[in-house]
């Protein structure tokens, strides 16, 4: 019997591959023919189209094709290397350049020809490309127009490689797998959906993914491809959402006097959107169900309130609440702000955290397993197995993604009752929403997309080393208008061959310099819980002005008197980072600064980084910025916790076919809650191969 090919059969089975080069494609995660056909293109090179190198406007993404001039190798000025390789074709050249890649060289060999794809950019004149995808023709497929097969003439894929797996044996490679393939191949898509949505079949778009005739057929493909990837995952999500429906969860009944007074004695008005989410809020406790809800808001948007509100709805009805915060500075900041709120309506508040005293923790313990203390207010690490909250309904997580996707499992606090709490996951750092329902697509969302009225702008710009001056004049304008200012270093201390500004030292000039005669203080990671608590407190009440910290900062911090930022070596910290700290500033009624401090030239990559922070203030535009330079593997650590992870899909691009996975998910598993049925087997088959090892599905 001829042996049959599968998505499993190991490479080697495929002509060309001995023992080394299946250790190669091992190093590329490819051990079978389905690891093969998934190592999609990185990119393509359009080789039906080459643009003459005379024609090269900065910006412009292209492929040229030409001849190999000259190829060396220089060290830089700060001890790197330096690769270079001009290029040149009929109507100029262009300069190639790579940084610290000097085993690359060997493959230039003037005279050969080479292809490259790469945005150009241009420098005094000339055009170049950095680190641009490049196919140097081997002297026998040098005379490339008698190459009709898989390398020119053509869309062709350009896959990522290791040491022993070149390009064009790779390319061979995929293209053999694809005809070996024939029609044995499953598809885990049921054909109801691959008709309604005119899908191509699996095989047919793993065809054109790898060797596409054109960009439409191309685009088929891979919509089909990422629907798979989305569909599999909400497919899992809701399962996992399934399983937890009809858990009862405390039922609550109408709001009563105490949201009502609270609400009544505030200054201001809710907004719009705080409405909304806290009758989402409301319908889920009032259903009968336990609610699992994400709330998501960008900075300052008054998530807080919200979740004081919901807290006050369940004590109002004789049970207890829960607050988590992610730090000390956090968890005791709610505790006083909370308590300063909760006061007038009698509601006793209190906060736990790791540097609680003893006989302190103790009695609040036990206040709270006498019923006598409605609303806890706490870090994480300190509400463990001890702390017994017998009428608890209602448990609000802030700032949960700093906790992990992992320990999501285990915020979900079970009642005295039997039954779980409510759970509200708060979120300041706005993941995009398309991100949101994949990774959090277990939890229902509700989202503050509105500011509170009033606010007033904050203008951020990016200033050098030589104009510190300045912002340091700046700054002291603010103090005697009677604002508050926060400076903030990248790291506490100064270590050896790290030029970066430290905020211990920094302390000391500005304290002693900058801004003698004003009060300045210190905040770090590493100060005593107390310390940190008495530097809050008293930069809070407006007799520091000057907030020298590291990022202890970023989340939740809330003096509506600051109004200024200066942030030292931005290029330190990732966009959404910044989005925290900014987020400190322009909270009140006046005007406010943010100044991004440069002391050294930045990378292309991260100057266009914080000039993108300088121009945008909305931060689910900084967060998808974020992703998209960074990705969602690396922004949000998915893959690491061991859930399937996205080989094609960019939940950010891809957010309208995220959406229609979502819906056509929903209807398989509401019309075929098992799986059972024609479509609902496909889909098993398809979940239990690719994810089987992630999430086994449990039978029946
Ligand atoms: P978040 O936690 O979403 O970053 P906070 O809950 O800390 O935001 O709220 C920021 C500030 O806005 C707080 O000082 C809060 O009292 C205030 N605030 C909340 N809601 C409103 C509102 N509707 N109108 C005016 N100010 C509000
Ligand atoms: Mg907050």
């Amino acid at each position: 019997m001829k042996p049959e090919f599968s998505q499993d059969t190991p490479v080697q089975f495929l002509k060309s591959v001995g023992p080394a080069r299946a250790r190669a494609l091992t190093r590329l995660g490819i051990d079978t023919v389905g690891d093969l056909l998934g190592h999609y293109p990185r990119r393509y090179f359009d080789r039906s189209s080459t643009v003459p190198i005379r024609s090269l406007r900065a910006g412009q993404d292209v492929t040229v094709r030409g001849e190999i001039l000259t190829a060396s190798e220089r060290r830089t000025r700060t001890g790197g290397s330096l690769l270079t390789v001009t290029l040149g074709d009929d109507t100029g050249v262009l300069f190639c350049v790579w940084f610290n890649q000097k085993f690359l060289l060997k493959q230039f060999k003037s005279g050969r020809k080479m292809m490259v794809s790469g945005t150009v950019q241009v420098h005094g004149g000339r055009a170049q490309v950095a680190h641009p995808d490049y196919e140097v023709f081997e002297p026998v497929t040098s005379n490339e127009d008698a190459d009709p097969g898989l390398h020119t003439g053509r869309m062709v894929p350009v896959y990522g490689l290791t040491s022993g797996v070149g390009q064009h044996w790779l390319r061979g490679l995929v293209h053999q797998a694809l005809e070996k393939m024939s029609d044995l191949h499953v598809d885990p898509l049921p054909a109801e959906l691959l008709a309604k949505h005119r899908m191509p079949d699996r095989r047919r778009a793993l065809e054109a993914i790898h060797f596409p005739t054109d960009k439409e057929e191309l685009a088929a493909a891979r919509d089909r491809l990422v629907y798979e990837e989305l569909f599999t995952i909400q497919i899992l999500m809701a399962l996992r959402r399934e399983s937890r429906r009809g858990m009862d969860g405390v039922q609550l009944g109408r709001p009563g006097d105490l949201t009502t007074r609270l609400v009544e004695g505030l200054p201001f008005q809710l907004t719009d959107a705080q409405r909304r989410v806290l009758r989402e809020i409301l319908a889920d406790m009032r259903s009968g169900q336990a609610m699992h809800r994400l709330l998501q808001g960008d900075v300052g948007s008054g998530k807080t309130l919200v979740a004081l509100i919901a807290a006050l709805f369940v004590i109002e009805q004789g049970h207890q609440a829960l607050i988590m915060a992610p730090t000390e500075v956090l968890a005791r900041q709610h505790g006083q702000s909370l308590s300063r709120l909760c006061e007038p309506l009698g509601i006793g508040v209190e906060t736990l955290t790791g540097s609680t005293p003893a006989a302190i923790r103790r009695s609040i313990l036990a206040g709270v397993a006498a019923g006598e203390i409605d609303l806890l207010v706490g870090t994480h690490a300190v509400i463990q197995e001890d702390v017994r909250i017998p009428r608890l309904a209602l448990a609000v997580v802030d700032e949960q993604h700093r906790f992990g996707v992992r320990q999501r499992g285990k915020s979900g606090s079970v009642t005295e009752a039997g039954g779980p709490a409510h759970v509200l996951v708060m979120s300041a750092t706005p993941i995009p929403r398309s991100l949101s329902l994949t990774l959090y697509g277990d939890l229902e969302l509700s989202i503050i997309d509105e500011l509170p009225a009033g606010r007033q702008p904050i203008t951020t710009s990016i200033v050098r080393e030589k104009e510190e001056a300045a912002v340091w004049e700046a700054c002291r304008r603010e103090i005697v208008a009677g604002r508050q200012v926060y400076v903030i270093y990248p790291v506490i201390e100064e270590t050896e061959g790290q030029d970066l500004k430290a905020a211990t030292v920094e302390f000391e000039r500005l304290r002693a310099e900058v801004f003698s005669g004003h009060s300045v203080a210190l905040l770090h990671g590493r100060l005593k819980a107390g310390e940190k608590d008495k530097v809050m407190g008293s930069f809070s009440r407006g007799e520091v002005q000057v907030l020298v910290a590291t990022t202890v900062v970023e989340v939740g911090v809330d003096v509506p008197n600051a109004t200024a930022m200066v942030i030292h070596n931005p290029e330190r910290f990732g966009l959404a980072q910044l989005h925290q700290l900014r987020g400190r500033i322009g909270r009140g009624r006046h005007a406010s600064h943010c100044w991004l401090l440069c002391d050294r030239y930045l990378a292309e990559e991260s100057f266009q980084r914080i000039r993108f922070f300088c121009e945008h203030t909305d931060g689910f535009a900084l967060a998808e910025e974020d992703l998209r330079l960074r990705g969602p593997g690396d922004a949000w650590g998915f893959r690491q916790h061991g859930a399937p992870g996205f080989r094609l899909a960019n939940p950010l691009r891809d957010a309208k076919l995220a959406h229609l996975c979502r819906d056509d998910a929903r209807q398989l598993l509401e019309s075929d809650p098992l799986l059972k049925g024609s479509a609902g087997n496909i889909v098993r088959l398809g979940l239990n191969s690719a994810f089987g090892k992630f999430m086994p599905l449990q039978a029946g």
